[in-house]
């Protein structure tokens, strides 16, 4: 969104209270390939609000004509002034527009494969006012009427099913009109996509598959269809109420910049979890946590909304809490697990940066929430959740869920509702732990000491009132076996007799949201065993108190990767692996001091080459082994092979992975131009298209670099385009090649976030940030941007880059 055109909560809350909007009927003509145009007929009252202003936003259109009641209005390229309310009103605005390119609002991308057009919308949290004029605010709903004139050769899709009358070359789609809804969850999706799939769920909602023509025979939509099935029986049954919409269509759409967006009907997904090659399962599971996660919306966001943004952590946590619990019931047992290793680490890093908010966070306009869809609001929110869960009990949990939603369908609550609900199903009072949970921040540690039969666990600030569960484990045919565990109530001191265990495990199951440190001795036994343990879940927990050892300085990165090359080879859970290699190469760019760096990523990189040529041929812990190995190594030969796709014996490498391995030997200077146009040549897709961006960003000359920065900070490259630009233009060999960068970032970053969307501004703060150059001197570069810069946004993601800095300087003086 552009950021100098805000909307305040105390805007939106006197429109709330002025103001009852009915319908927008909405025709928009989509057949020219630069702008499309709108008419637009809002109809509203404003009973007690007679012979007063307001406003409704639009934001970058050309206005041809804007009438309220027959009179014109003014327009200030965000807002339509309405003056002199009448108790029953009607807007007519005609309009027209360029489409997005940073997959906000209306985007428009061409596939470079067949030159083929495709749009999508994209309108959380308030870029509905991109595309038409909207009282853009949540708790404004109304009903929605669509008519859109298209090529007569394109799908058109919204939130509603719709006819369409073919006229010569175009088409006249008309959908039915929608229940009452937000604006954000507005959809329009029009183009050559093709349906992969159809089905229906109990023969009552129709199903439906959609991607570019070019991907669909990638689309895997049977297992797509099955886990959406069962994330309707799974909810329909414990949320109590049927489905409440016509149908539900998922459409993968390029250029996407989030995973996936929960419009009313019409959810839109990355391509990104289209797998054209093989993808390690934790991608998998990802991508069906993500259904699942969307489908959950359709009750609990879309049914019962938000008033405004301060509830969007309940929105986003609730759906990632009970993503996970439907995503057990599809099948995917080790979902608490992955649940450990992705989203938790996400919340312990965000939660300990200095920028860290309570779970309720104070939402006072629209730039505090494009910031705040953070680890916090997603991760911490459904940590807590599960906490709560785990106070509660899931069926007490339940039945209160499904009391809200009986007396909340079709409006907006905020979150002391449901808590009313869950105090009444459980029988707890819990503003008490909501207080706790919710309006503080921080991440307790909880430490503990084993002496004889006696254990002691100790929690830091902030002292918070914790369930956890505690797991013995003993030796058992050489592997580590829980042979015990009970469930405990924390103090801030407690102290427990316990049964004769080799190790202890705090926090077993995950119940509670903590940091953990074991003593010396758990640390021992876990350091020369945690590949042995008989359960991810724990092996995850454990993992995950080694990386926060390694982030607090507390023990080297060298220790940390070499514990990963000691026990990944073990480990079956696929989510776990990822997350592990993601912290390893966070370990190599930044915790490892720069004099030692090359020699320990050499190590690594062999380390990982080794246990890939003995891995299981063709498991999905060899894949990713390999893939890390060419993210790490600077040796050339086996690079080459694999770039010719050959490599290990019985492994197959994947067009992308050929990719992969062309790029490192281009940073290598082992290939340049010639083989990516050669590459670009066999696979002219748009995934080799972005694959050959990256790989020109990676070349390794001085002028090469320079060209790149030009085009990173031009404004003219789309929002992957941009991403992949970024991502090749730092990964180098040679950090003599960006230092010339380190100063050119301080002295634009405030022009390029003035001058860019959100997303784009967002892209060139965290990926153009030096971050290859770990000193004294770019810690008080940044932390001095951070004071100085007006734009909010900015001075938050410079200030959460600061503690990054400050964080790998300290790491460094532990290594
Ligand atoms: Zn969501």
């Amino acid at each position: 969104m552009s950021k100098t055109h805000t909307i305040t909560r105390h805007e939106a809350q006197l429109r709330a209270a002025t103001l009852d909007v009915q319908h927008y009927q909405l025709h928009l003509d989509v057949t020219d390939d630069a702008e499309f145009t709108v008419r637009a007929v809002v109809t509203f009252t404003a009973d007690q609000a007679v012979g007063q202003d307001t406003f409704i936003d639009l934001l970058g259109h050309r206005v041809h004509s804007a009438q309220l009641n027959g009179h014109d209005v003014d327009y200030d390229g965000a807002r339509l002034n309405l003056a002199d309310l009448q108790a029953q009103n009607e807007l007519v605005v005609h309009s027209s527009a360029p489409y997005s390119t940073t997959g906000e609002g209306l985007h428009r991308f061409v596939d470079p494969f067949d030159e083929a057009e495709y749009l999508y919308s994209q309108c959380e949290p308030a870029d509905a006012r991109r595309i038409f004029p909207v009282f853009e605010q949540p708790d404004l709903k109304a009903t929605f009427g669509l008519e859109v004139t298209a090529p007569a050769h394109w799908s058109v899709l919204s939130n509603e099913p719709g006819a369409q009358r073919v006229d010569g070359d175009v088409a006249h789609w008309e959908f039915a009109n929608t229940p009452l809804m937000s604006s954000y969850l507005f959809a329009l999706i029009a183009g050559e996509y093709v349906e992969v799939a159809a089905g229906s769920w109990d023969e009552r909602v129709p199903l439906g598959i959609w991607a570019r023509k070019s991907l669909a025979k990638f689309v895997d939509a049977d297992q797509m269809l099955e886990i959406t099935r069962a994330g309707f029986a799974f909810y329909e049954r414990n949320f109590g109420v049927e489905y409440p919409f016509t149908k539900y269509d998922q459409i993968f759409v390029p250029e996407f910049n989030a995973g996936a967006m929960e419009n009313v009907g019409a959810v839109t997904i990355t391509e990104d979890y289209v797998f054209r090659a093989p993808v390690p399962q934790a991608t998998v599971q990802r991508r069906a946590i993500t259904i699942l996660h969307e489908l959950a919306h359709m009750w609990f966001g879309d049914l019962v909304t938000m008033r405004w943004w301060d509830d969007l952590w309940l929105n986003e946590s609730f759906a990632e809490f009970v993503s996970h619990l439907a995503a057990m019931e599809a099948g995917f047992e080790a979902a608490w697990t992955t649940f450990n290793a992705v989203e938790k680490t996400w919340a312990y890093r965000q939660d300990q940066l200095s920028t860290t908010h309570p779970v309720i966070a104070d939402m006072v306009d629209l730039d505090a929430v494009a910031v705040n869809f953070d680890g916090i609001t997603y991760a911490k929110g459904a940590s807590v959740l599960r906490q709560l869960v785990a106070w509660v009990g899931t069926e007490n949990f339940m039945a209160g869920v499904r009391s809200y939603f009986a007396e909340y369908a079709w409006s907006n609550t905020e979150f002391s509702d449901l808590l009313r609900h869950l105090s009444q199903a459980s029988g707890r009072e819990l503003s008490d732990w909501a207080q706790q949970w919710l309006h503080t921040t921080g991440v307790t540690t909880l430490s503990w000491q084993l002496d004889d039969d006696e254990l002691t666990i100790y929690q830091s600030a902030p002292v918070r009132k914790h369930r956890v569960g505690i797991g013995f484990y003993n030796f058992v045919d050489g592997r580590l076996t829980r042979t015990d565990a009970t469930e405990l109530d924390l103090q801030e001191v407690t102290t427990i007799t316990v049964p004769a265990a080799s190790l202890v495990v705090v926090n077993d199951q995950d119940l509670t949201y903590a940091k953990l440190r074991p003593d010396c001795a758990s640390l021992q036994l876990i350091t020369q065993h945690l590949g042995s343990l008989d359960d991810s879940l724990t092996r995850s927990l454990l993992w995950g108190a080694a990386w926060d050892l390694t982030r607090d300085g507390e023990a080297s990165a060298s220790w940390f990767l070499d514990l990963i090359l000691e026990h990944v080879a073990a480990e079956t859970d696929s989510s776990v692996v990822f997350s592990l290699l993601r912290q390893a190469a966070t370990a190599l760019d930044q915790f490892v001091p720069t004099t030692q760096v090359q020699q320990s990523r050499e190590v690594f990189a062999k380390g990982l080459w080794h246990l890939a040529e003995t891995a299981e041929s063709g498991s999905d812990v060899q894949l990713q082994l390999v893939q890390a190995y060419i993210r790490h190594t600077r040796e050339a030969t086996v690079v080459a092979k694999l770039a010719q796709r050959r490599g290990l014996e019985g492994f197959s490498v994947s067009t992308d992975m050929a990719w992969s391995a062309l790029q490192r030997l281009v940073a290598l200077n082992e290939a340049g131009e010639t083989e990516i146009a050669a590459a670009l040549a066999e696979d002219d897709s748009s995934t080799g298209y972005l694959a050959a961006v990256k790989a020109r960003a990676m070349i390794p000359t001085p002028e090469a670099k320079a060209k790149t920065w030009q085009n990173i900070t031009g404004g003219t490259l789309t929002n992957l385009e941009l991403r992949n630009a970024v991502m090749g233009f730092h990964d180098v060999h040679d950090l003599a090649l960006l230092a010339t960068y380190n100063a050119a970032y301080f002295d634009q970053i405030n022009e390029l976030w003035a001058a860019s969307s959100f997303e784009t501004a967002e892209t060139l703060a965290l990926g153009l940030f030096p971050m290859w150059a770990i000193t004294e001197q770019t810690a008080m570069q940044t932390s001095s941007a951070a004071q100085t810069t007006s734009y909010s946004g900015l001075k938050r993601i410079l200030t959460e880059l600061h503690d990054d800095v400050h964080r790998a300087l300290a790491a460094r003086a532990a290594f």
